[in-house]
Order: structure tokens, then C-alpha cells, then sequence
């Protein structure tokens, strides 16, 4: 049986990034991914990432063939389509990726560190042993030979449906499922435009709901003659396929017209706060897997890296204790949590108002009357709390149309978002009073799904 110090299971964003960091402070560890090294990077996304987060995470910003758009900030369009919010900031600064060579290079990384990377590999089981997980078994994709990894600690990097988390025991002490409410169903495609992209320098967001339920859908430039186009869509009881949804309500624009597909495919994303715990003994979660994402526009490159960093240090510490229980690695989960977990969270709130608490029409409304401002919108995607500002005009206009109740609403969410991420910044130091936090956590979920709704 070969032995690690540590095992990622998933050589993407957040699993490139936990190897390179434990590696790098001269851990032994072992990355599996099931694709083939080249394939290693390549995922159906948006491919947009802001500046910052390199800044933060010390990586050289891309360049070269990686570095496929600079983006000055969003345009975000109402249902109607008659008012368009352009944000621009250097907050918003960032960049659309190639996915694959991006990819390659965290990989790179990660190998330079000293990771060794099994590649073709798939994780099949965790091993388990007194209610800890101690390795994992795989088998070689390309020549179907079983195999038995053993590790102090294991990490579940394996994106959305989160192969390890999924199978662990409930005595773990991690919620192992993610309601489908909470996830987005996605369809993207990467299209040769004829003619040029109509914002170079912008990510254009499309609020409309008759097209994406629950969602949005987006044209980001990837160059300056192809767009990478997707509708996002809440998988609730029913909602209807992406793909149809993209094909029927988006493509037919004119800028699509004699466009022709370069690549395209289906995912998920998961759109809520980070999992409550990401640590049980002997394992951690990080990226998709954990739902370290933007819970209001689905980023989670970013995020994910951030996790992914946290969670080699603080296995790097809990080695050097000789103490890698669930009480050993919490650390991580206070870390998270006290840095982007608080904008998740207040995020999450945002979300719900926005998804249960507004129609289009409200919308419209909102954003022509500037009932919140692009400032306010930006701010409040970077994790700040949301403001009103209602001027007399707005008021009249609202009072016109009988939906004062928004406003309502909407200082409810504010209210809940302030609450909420009060929670998260004091996340427990220790398991000891995880319960009791999680008990508020899910009260305060459970009142915001209740105060935002929308009378119908
Ligand atoms: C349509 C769409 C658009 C998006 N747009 C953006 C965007 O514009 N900007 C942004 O920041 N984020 C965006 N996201 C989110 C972002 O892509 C993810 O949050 C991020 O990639 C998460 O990284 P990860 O490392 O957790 O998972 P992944 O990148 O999914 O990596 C998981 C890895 O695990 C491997 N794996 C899975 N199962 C096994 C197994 N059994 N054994 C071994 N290996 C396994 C996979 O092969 C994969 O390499 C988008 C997502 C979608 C679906």
C-alpha cells in the first residue's frame, strides 16, 4: 500500500492549491485526479476570475496564451433590458482564463512543490478506521488495476459531487448532501463568433427569468471574436434544461447569428454558504466540494484557491501537532469562515431575497429608479451589506405599483445579512460549540426563507 502524508482527491483549482501549500512545507503528498495529466484544468465555466485573488493567493496574474480577455467590470442588464448597470471598479478588475493552460499551471505547481501526481487515477472509496478516514482506494483508469492509498489526512477536492464527502459516515460529523435548491444547473458553450464581441472589457450578466429560473445567463468575451455563453438555472422540483433554455432564448441574438461552437458542455454549481463543518477526522473538504463559491454570481475559482490554501496550512500544522482528529484540523474551518465564509453567508441571504422575494417586474423597477445604485451592487457582491436608497421618486413610484413591500423586504435582508455574518465572524473556536452555532445558523436560514418570500 503506498503511503502519503496527504492525499488530494482532485487536481482542480482547490486541489492543486492544498498540494502545492503542503507539499511546499515538505509534506509528503499524493494528488489523484482522474483525467489525464493534459486534461488536468480543462471544466465548464465562465472562466472569469478577479484580479484580487491572485494578489491575495501570491500567484502571477496570466499572461501568454492563458490570458485570454482583461476585464474592466460588469454589465448587468434588467429583464426588460431596458436599464444596464455598467460596474466598473478595481475591485471588478480581472480576467477571463484559458481553463485548461490556467489549470496547467496549478498543476505545474503543485508538481514543482513536490506533489506527486497520479493521474488516470480514480478514487473509488474512502478507508475508513475508528470513525476516522485514513486513505482511499482507486483504481487506474487505464489499466484497471486497483490500488490502496494510505494518508494522515485526506482531502475531498473532487468538485461538485464531492466523491468522498458523499460516502463519508454520518459519525463524521459533515453534512454529506447539498439540497438541489442550492444548485445551479449550467449549460456553456465557447462560440467563433463572425463578427467582433460587443463589450471587449465587460462580463455581461442577463437578469432575466424567463430565461435562466432562478439564475442568470452570461456572455463574457474571450477575445475579441468569441464569447463563452451560458444560462444558469436553480434546480428546483422542475426547471426547465439549460441547454434548451441557451438554444431557444439566447442564441437567437443577432451577435450569435452564423456563430459557430468551439466547445460546450453541461455542469453544476453549488450557490449557498460554505457547508457548515469541512473537517471530520483524518479528512477535509475544500473548493465546489465544500460550496466554497460566490452564492449571487457562481464564482468559485477564486474561493476555491483560498480554501484550498487554507487547508494545507493548516494540515501542515495539525501534522506538526501529531494531531489530525476533527478537533486538530478545525482550524481550517475557522480560517474560512472568518475570511470569505462571512461573505458567503451574507451573500447567501442576498440570494434568497432575490430569488424568493423579487419578480422581473421588480427588478425593472428597482434598477430604473436606482432603488439600489451600481455602487450598492457592487459592494454588495464583494461581501459588504446591502443599502437602500430610496428616494421620493423611488417611493412614489413603488407605492404607484403597490409594491411598497419590497422595501420591507429588503431591509429584512439587510437586517438578516448583518445577523448572519455576525455568526460567521464569531464561528466556534473549537467543535464544543459548533452545535449550538449551527442550531442559530439554521434558524436564521429558515426566518430569512420565511421574511423574504414574496406574498403571492
Ligand atoms: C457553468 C459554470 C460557470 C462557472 N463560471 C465561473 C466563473 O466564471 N468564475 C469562477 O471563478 N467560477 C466559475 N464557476 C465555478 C468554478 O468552476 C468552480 O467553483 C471551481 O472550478 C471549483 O474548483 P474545484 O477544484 O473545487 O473543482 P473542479 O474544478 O471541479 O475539480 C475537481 C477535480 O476532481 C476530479 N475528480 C472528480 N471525481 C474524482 C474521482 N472520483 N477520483 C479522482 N478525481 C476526481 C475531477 O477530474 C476534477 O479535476 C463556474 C461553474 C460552472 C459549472
Amino acid at each position: 500500500m503506498k503511503k502519503f502524508d496527504v492525499i488530494v482527491v482532485g487536481a482542480g483549482t482547490a486541489g492543486c492549491m492544498t498540494a502545492k501549500t503542503a507539499a511546499k512545507a515538505g509534506l509528503e503528498v499524493g494528488l489523484i485526479d482522474r483525467k489525464s495529466r493534459e486534461e488536468i484544468g480543462e471544466k465548464i465555466c465562465g472562466n472569469a476570475i478577479g484580479r484580487h485573488h491572485f494578489d491575495t493567493l501570491g500567484l502571477k496574474h496570466p499572461s501568454g496564451n492563458e490570458l485570454q480577455s482583461r476585464i474592466a467590470g460588469v454589465k448587468i442588464y434588467s429583464p426588460d433590458m431596458e436599464t444596464v448597470f455598467q460596474i466598473e471598479s478595481e475591485e471588478l478588475y480581472g480576467f477571463i482564463v484559458n481553463r485548461l493552460l490556467f489549470g496547467q499551471r496549478l498543476l505545474r505547481l503543485a508538481v514543482d512543490a513536490g506533489a506527486t501526481l497520479l493521474d488516470s487515477t480514480q478514487m473509488t472509496e474512502p478507508i475508513l478506521k475508528d470513525n476516522a478516514v485514513i486513505g482511499v482506494s482507486a483504481r487506474d483508469i487505464k489499466t484497471e488495476t486497483k490500488t490502496q492509498l494510505q494518508s494522515k489526512v485526506v482531502v475531498d477536492a473532487s468538485g461538485f459531487f464531492a466523491v468522498l464527502r458523499k460516502k463519508l459516515p454520518p459519525e463524521i460529523g459533515v453534512d454529506t448532501e447539498v439540497s438541489y435548491e442550492d444548485v445551479e444547473a449550467c449549460y456553456r458553450e465557447i462560440r467563433q463568433l463572425k463578427g467582433h464581441v460587443t463589450s471587449p472589457d465587460f462580463c455581461e450578466i442577463y437578469l432575466d427569468q424567463d430565461t435562466a429560473p432562478g439564475g442568470y445567463h452570461w456572455i463574457f468575451p474571450e477575445g475579441e471574436t468569441k464569447t463563452n455563453v451560458g444560462v444558469g438555472v436553480r434546480m428546483t422540483k422542475i426547471f426547465p434544461k439549460p441547454k434548451n433554455q441557451l438554444y431557444s432564448k439566447v442564441l437567437s441574438k443577432p451577435l450569435f447569428k452564423d456563430s459557430t461552437v468551439i466547445t460546450g458542455g453541461a455542469w453544476y454549481v453549488p450557490t449557498r454558504r460554505p457547508l457548515d463543518c469541512m473537517v471530520g477526522n483524518g479528512i477535509v473538504m475544500v473548493g465546489d466540494s465544500a460550496c466554497q463559491v460566490s452564492p449571487i454570481h457562481g464564482g468559485g475559482m477564486g474561493p476555491s484557491m483560498m480554501g484550498g490554501m487554507f487547508a494545507g496550512e493548516v494540515i501542515v500544522e495539525a501534522l506538526q501537532k501529531g494531531d489530525v482528529t476533527r478537533e486538530g484540523l478545525w482550524q481550517y474551518n475557522v480560517r474560512y469562515m472568518q475570511s470569505y465564509g462571512v461573505k458567503q453567508a451574507g451573500l447567501d441571504i442576498f440570494r434568497l431575497f432575490l430569488l424568493q422575494g423579487v419578480s422581473d417586474e421588480e427588478i425593472n423597477y428597482g434598477m430604473k429608479y436606482h432603488l439600489i445604485t451600481e455602487e450598492d451592487i457592487l459592494k454588495t457582491s464583494m461581501g459588504e451589506n446591502v443599502r437602500l436608497n430610496i428616494t421620493d421618486a423611488a417611493r412614489r413610484a413603488l407605492k404607484g405599483l403597490g409594491k411598497l413591500s419590497i422595501l420591507r423586504r429588503l431591509k429584512n435582508t439587510a437586517k438578516l445579512m448583518r445577523e448572519i455574518k455576525a455568526l460567521y465572524k464569531n464561528y466556534p473556536n473549537s467543535p464544543n460549540d459548533f452545535e449550538e452555532w449551527k442550531k442559530k445558523t439554521h434558524k436564521l436560514i429558515t426566518t430569512a426563507n420565511k421574511l423574504l418570500a414574496r406574498k403571492k
